[in-house]
């Protein structure tokens, strides 16, 4: 994600608290406040100008999204998405690193793990870094519902792979697993910025869904 200079990016989100949560650490085990309601929990780890996110929000009202991203300048665009999108009561942005979800999230908080176009991270020597790591398994186990699942999508193989075996050596079940999901592309799917940009350009879309046993 190519990042800009946005002075203004601050003011904006700080403006918006009620999308944009200032405070995420106080709701770690009571999301249900934010959205004042019992249901599920499904997150976006890096979600980008909030395409997806903000999709699935309008697509399903009965489930509840966070989207989380590192950058202000980048998660202004997906407030900008959300607002514009009108009144979505079920979807939420919080800017923060996911490597540091443990602040934020504890067992059972989340039901679902959404992954798109996760940045590859291609050398050996960062692989620590994608976002399919075990390290990051281990981080949504702790704070998923037993049985979470994880989705992920992208047009990167080498990612695709890596996630693949990343999840089986987990011991997760992988549920679903399809290498060109245009060819059959289900209803209900919602496309990300990055698969609209990558599959007009004919990549190839990988995605999968995998399953925790625990
Ligand atoms: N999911 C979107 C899509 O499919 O169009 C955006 C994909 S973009 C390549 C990846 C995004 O993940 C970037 O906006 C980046 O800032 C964000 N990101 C990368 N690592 C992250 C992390 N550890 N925590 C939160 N966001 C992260």
């Amino acid at each position: 994600m190519r990042l800009r200079n946005k002075p203004w990016a601050e003011d904006f989100i700080n403006a918006h608290p009620h999308i944009v949560i200032p405070n995420p650490e106080d709701f770690k085990g009571n999301w249900n406040a934010v959205f004042n309601n019992d249901n599920p929990l499904h997150i976006e780890v890096g979600t980008g100008r909030g395409q997806f996110i903000t999709g699935m929000a309008k697509a399903n009202p009965k489930i509840n999204y966070i989207g989380i991203e590192l950058y202000d300048s980048v998660i202004v665009s997906a407030l900008e998405n959300a607002i514009e999108a009108g009144t979505l009561p079920n979807l939420k942005l919080i800017k923060i690193n996911g490597e540091h979800s443990a602040r934020f999230f504890q067992k059972n908080d989340v039901s679902r793990v959404y992954l798109n176009f996760s940045d590859p991270w291609p050398k050996d020597r960062h692989a620590k870094r994608r976002l399919s790591h075990e390290n990051f398994l281990k981080l949504y186990e702790a704070f998923l519902i037993d049985n979470g699942e994880v989705h992920f999508k992208t047009d990167n193989r080498e990612l695709f792979e890596f996630s693949l075996v990343s999840m089986s050596q987990y011991g997760m079940l992988l549920k679903y697993v399809s290498l060109d999901l245009h060819v059959n592309m289900p209803e209900d799917n919602i496309m990300t910025e990055y698969e609209e940009k990558f599959s007009s350009k004919g990549h190839p879309i990988y995605r999968l869904e995998s399953q925790f046993l625990t």
